[in-house]
């Protein structure tokens, strides 16, 4: 199994600007001088190994996660990235697509629009959802004053698909199945399982209910799994002024990585005014916590084999985790 990453903001794209752009490379070129590189040819190929940081850049396209497996590919979601991953597939002669809903905000819906699928007859878009408005309230761009096309005028086939909470949806040998996020109006994360990995996107969600008793039947959703993508929006300290705007933080995705077992831990849905300086601020103390937090669950990542604890990664568009070839 295998997750790729279209869009890593939250709430809003974020551009590379001009002075974005220069600042970047003057930190590169500061880096290449102290590491003593003297040739174009050095800097380049230390560039293309990660020599001078990786990532460079953490993107800005709204949220868009892929999951892969086979023959079979979904889409958690249709942000920004959503746009991105269209133009890749319209060459590759892919005809559908599964995309699952976790909600409808603005962010999550954003891409749709620019999908080139839904434009070309004989293209097929599934979109599954737990939500029993979301048709509503994803036709709601196409009315011809938002958006230039209204729904009726799309090429491409697009169903609705209503999911039942808990219920697994299985395609080949792939099980999905969807469970409940602490999100204002609601939002559903999903679990994919397949060939023995699995992988679930816990996004949008704050994450307000964390004891096992709290967490209910959502527990069993995170146990064990090998991924979770994670809503690590906020750092820790800004929490309390955003309680209840739905989003959570890197330590916290720490603390359930640590009792449940979650192999790897991908941080996402940065905000927008997130500076790269910050995220990897963000996640030096995650790891810092980690280190810290580890010796209480000692025992149990003993005895699973990685006893360093759960992996911290934290997202950028385009980035790929190889499940099958950790
Ligand atoms: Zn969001
Ligand atoms: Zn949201």
């Amino acid at each position: 199994m295998k997750v790729k990453f279209w869009g890593t903001r939250g709430s809003l794209p974020q551009a590379l600007n001009h002075s974005d752009v220069t600042g970047l490379i003057g930190e590169l070129l500061q880096e290449s001088e102290r590491l003593g590189m003297r040739t174009l040819r050095t800097f380049k190929l230390a560039l293309e190994k990660g020599e001078l940081g990786s990532p460079i850049s953490y993107g800005g396209n709204t949220t868009c996660t892929e999951i892969l497996h086979g023959d079979r590919q979904f889409f958690v979601d249709m942000g920004s990235g959503l746009r991105e991953a269209g133009s890749f597939y319209m060459p590759t002669g892919r005809k559908e697509f599964h995309i699952f809903l976790t909600h409808m905000h603005w962010d999550h819906i954003m891409g749709l629009p620019f999908f080139i699928p839904i434009h070309v007859p004989g293209y097929t878009i599934k979109i599954y959802h737990v939500h029993r408005n979301a048709p509503e309230h994803v036709k709601i761009n196409f009315n011809g004053v938002n958006f230039p096309l209204t729904w009726d005028q799309l090429g491409g086939k697009i169903e609705f698909v209503q999911m039942k909470l808990y219920e697994a949806m299985t395609f080949d040998n792939m099980t999905v199945t969807p469970f409940v996020l602490d999100h204002p109006g609601g939002s559903f994360g999903y679990r994919f399982e397949a060939g023995g990995k699995s992988c679930a996107v816990g996004v949008d969600g704050e994450f307000k209910r964390m004891s096992p008793a709290d967490l209910g039947k959502d527990l069993a959703f995170y146990q064990n799994l090998d991924l979770l993508v994670f809503d690590a929006q906020y750092e820790i300290a800004e929490l309390a002024s955003r309680f209840d705007w739905g989003h959570c933080s890197p330590n916290i995705g720490v603390d359930l990585a640590l009792r449940e077992c979650i192999k790897t831990l991908v941080f996402t849905h940065h905000d927008p005014w997130a500076t790269p300086a910050k995220l990897r601020r963000m996640y030096k103390v995650a790891a810092d916590y980690r280190k810290s937090h580890l010796p209480a669950f000692k025992d149990r990542w003993n005895s699973i084999g990685q006893p360093e604890g759960p992996r911290l990664v934290t997202a950028w568009d385009s980035m790929v985790i190889d499940l099958d070839n950790p």
